[in-house]
C-alpha cells in the first residue's frame, strides 16, 4: 500500500494514485481525462488578496448609479438593487430574490466565507465553523452569476442605446471589477488543497486498488473533498459530508428533473417575457417575438446571442440530459469520452441561458412607468427561470459514473511512487 493521495474520478470511477505536483501541475483521470488534481502556486494568499478586492467591489457597487438614460427630457437612474426591486414592485417576488442571491448575496456570502477559511489557514489557527464553510464552498460555485448578468447588462445597454441615451455609472464600474475578481476567486479555490490545508489527508481504505473502479471494491469517492471512503461509512472520514453510491434513484431523480422542465419551457416560450406600453398600444413579446424584433432592428448580434441562449441552449441541454440518462440506464462498451464531452458542456452552458431574464429585469428597473413608455416583466420569465435553474440541478443530480458501469477495465498503469509528505502544500 503506498502511502499516496488516492482518488476516485468523480466523473467515471476510477481509482487513481495522485501523482507529486508542483505548482502549476495537474493530474487528469487517465480513463475519462477529467482533470482530477490542478495544483495553484501559493494559492491562500492570492485567494485572500483577490476574495478582499473582490467584496470591496461589491461593496462600491451598491451605493452609487449603476445605470442612467435619458429620452425626450425624462431621467431615470437606477442602483444595483432596482433589477431585483423592479421584479419586486411588478409582483415577482421570486424573481426579485433569485436576482438579489445570484447576484450580491451568494457571491456576497461566498467572498466572506473564502475570507475567513483562507485567512485562518494562512495564520495556522483553527476557527469554529470552517468545516461547514468548506463543505457550502463548492456547493454554491454555479449560483454565482455575475458573470451571466454582466453580459445581460451590456445587452440591455445596447438594446436601449437605439431609442433612449444611455450611461453607465460608477457602480457600474466596480460591478465589472467585482466580476472579474470574483471569477478569479472562484476559479483559486479548489477542494483538493483546501481540505488538505484543514485536515491533512488520512490513509486510503485497507486493500484498495489502482486501475478498478471504487464501486468494484465497495469504495466511493468523496464528492465534496475527494477522499477515498468505503461504502459502508455514512459520511465522509475527513470532511464528514454524506457519501453517495451510483445508484438507480438518482437517475430517476434527474429523470424528474427534466419532465419538469420540459412541462415549464412551453409556458416560457408561449407568454410574453415583456410587456410594452405605448401611448399607441401594448406590445407582448415573447422570447421568440423579442429575437423578431431584435432582427428587425437590425440588431443581429444580440439577437443571435438570446436566440441561442434563450432557445436553441435550453432544448439542447434537455435533449442532451434525456439521450444520457436513456444511455446511463442502458450503457454501452463504446466512445464514453465523447459523452463525457457532452455531459461536462450540459453543466458548463446552463447557468448562461439566465441571460434575458436578467435582461429583463434591467430594462423593467430603467423604464419603470415612464410618461411615454412602460416596461414590465411578463410570467414567461418567471417560468423562464425555473427551466433554467431545474436543468442545472438536474445535470447536477446526473450521475455520470453510470455511464461507465458496460466500459470494461483496460489496464491503466498508475505510477506509485513519492508519498503525500513530498508534495508542496505552500500557502
Ligand atoms: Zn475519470
Ligand atoms: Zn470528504
Amino acid at each position: 500500500m503506498s502511502s499516496r493521495r488516492w482518488r476516485a474520478c468523480p466523473e467515471c470511477d476510477w481509482v487513481t494514485a495522485l501523482p507529486v505536483l508542483k505548482a502549476g501541475e495537474s493530474a487528469h483521470c487517465p480513463r475519462c481525462e477529467r482533470e482530477l488534481v490542478y495544483r495553484h502556486d501559493a494559492p491562500a494568499q492570492r485567494i485572500l488578496a483577490y476574495a478582499g478586492s473582490g467584496l470591496f467591489m461589491l461593496l462600491l457597487t451598491l451605493p452609487f448609479s449603476f445605470l442612467a438614460f435619458s429620452m425626450t427630457g425624462i431621467n431615470q437612474e437606477i442602483v444595483l438593487f432596482d433589477a431585483a426591486q423592479a421584479m419586486f414592485s411588478n409582483d415577482w417576488p421570486i424573481l426579485a430574490l433569485l436576482i438579489a442571491l445570484t447576484i450580491v448575496i451568494l457571491p456576497g456570502l461566498f467572498l466572506v466565507a473564502v475570507l475567513y477559511l483562507y485567512a485562518a489557514i494562512a495564520m495556522r489557527t483553527s476557527l469554529p465553523g470552517t468545516l461547514f464553510l468548506a463543505r457550502m464552498l463548492s456547493g454554491l460555485k454555479p449560483w454565482l452569476m455575475t458573470d451571466v448578468f454582466l453580459l445581460g447588462v451590456l445587452i440591455s445597454i445596447g438594446k436601449l442605446t437605439g431609442m433612449a441615451h444611455v450611461e453607465i455609472g460608477w457602480s457600474f464600474v466596480a460591478f465589472c471589477f467585482y466580476v472579474l475578481f470574483l471569477v478569479k476567486t472562484v476559479s483559486l479555490v479548489d477542494a483538493d488543497w483546501l481540505w488538505f490545508a484543514l485536515l491533512h489527508e488520512p490513509m486510503p481504505p485497507e486493500n484498495a486498488r489502482t486501475g478498478a473502479t471504487a464501486t468494484s471494491q465497495g469504495l466511493t469517492g468523496c464528492p465534496t473533498c475527494g477522499l477515498l471512503n468505503k461504502n459502508s461509512e455514512k459520511a465522509c472520514r475527513r470532511c464528514q459530508a454524506s457519501i453517495v453510491a451510483p445508484s438507480s434513484f438518482r437517475l430517476q431523480a434527474t429523470w424528474a428533473l427534466i419532465i419538469a422542465a420540459t412541462i415549464l419551457y412551453v409556458p416560457a416560450n408561449l407568454y410574453p417575457m415583456m410587456t410594452t406600453v405605448t401611448i399607441g398600444g401594448t406590445i407582448y413579446s415573447t422570447i421568440l417575438g423579442g429575437v423578431l424584433q431584435l432582427i428587425e432592428s437590425e440588431s443581429y448580434v444580440i439577437a443571435t446571442i438570446i436566440f441561442t441562449a434563450s432557445f436553441i441552449v435550453p432544448i439542447a441541454k434537455i435533449l442532451a440530459l434525456s439521450y444520457l440518462c436513456w444511455l446511463a440506464a442502458h450503457p454501452q462498451p463504446m466512445a464514453t469520452k465523447r459523452r463525457m464531452r457532452l455531459y461536462r458542456m450540459t453543466e458548463v452552458i446552463g447557468r448562461w441561458s439566465m441571460i434575458d431574464v436578467f435582461v429583463v429585469a434591467i430594462t423593467v428597473a430603467l423604464m419603470q412607468a415612464g410618461l411615454i413608455l412602460s416596461i414590465y416583466p411578463g410570467a414567461a420569465a418567471a417560468a423562464f427561470a425555473a427551466v433554467v435553474i431545474i436543468t442545472m440541478i438536474a445535470s447536477m443530480t446526473f450521475d455520470s459514473r453510470l455511464l461507465w458501469t458496460a466500459v470494461g477495465t483496460t489496464e491503466q498503469g498508475a505510477d506509485t511512487s513519492g508519498t503525500i509528505e513530498q508534495e508542496n502544500y505552500g500557502r
